[in-house]
């Protein structure tokens, strides 16, 4: 959709309506809280590298999103969200705190409890649940190691992370 496009939707959609519910639930999930600071400067967007490359990516249009509660643009399968590498520059650039990256961070969490992340994000997770690792350490991966004269990757105690798993 274009950004014309885009201004017409998100009028049309705060003249009818205001998902609170939604926003609630971000309030309420670890770094979402503070997305109603945003007033819209778009400070965050001049130097953020996914915004540079992709066209479907606008933390400030996320943001906005998320000032509207519009669920279903923000946690649909295909959600422009995942297009954001964490790299934390809108987290200086903002003038509000916002934290957007955290916003955004806080939305992906939203998917995955709602199970519309990809399925690389969950494979990501079971990873993280078995080794403690988002990657898995292999044989060549601790050759290479060797030959840097990097020392051996110690091993994660995985008992106290399935208890951090654990509902
Ligand atoms: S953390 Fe995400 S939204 Fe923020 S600047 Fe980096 S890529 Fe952009
Ligand atoms: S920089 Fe902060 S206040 Fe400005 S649009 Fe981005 S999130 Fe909103």
């Amino acid at each position: 959709m274009g950004k014309l496009c885009d201004f017409f939707h998100y009028q049309l959609m705060s003249s009818k309506s205001i998902n609170y519910q939604f926003k609630k639930k971000l309030n309420s999930t670890l770094g979402g809280e503070a997305h109603s600071y945003c007033y819209q400067c778009g400070a965050c967007v001049g130097d953020c590298p996914a915004a540079m490359y992709s066209v479907d990516f606008n933390p400030r249009e996320i943001l906005l999103q998320a000032l509207l509660g519009d669920e279903e643009a923000l946690t649909k399968k295909d959600s422009p969200i995942w297009n954001c590498t964490n790299c934390y520059t809108c987290y200086e650039r903002c003038p509000q705190a916002v934290r957007p990256v955290e916003v955004i961070i806080a939305l992906k969490n939203i998917c995955y409890q709602k199970m519309t992340a990809s399925p690389e994000v969950n494979q990501i997770v079971e990873s993280v649940k078995a080794s403690g690792r988002t990657v898995r350490i292999t044989s060549l991966s601790d050759r290479r190691r060797k030959e840097l004269g990097l020392g051996e990757i110690k091993s994660v105690p995985t008992d106290e992370l399935k208890e951090l798993f654990e509902p």
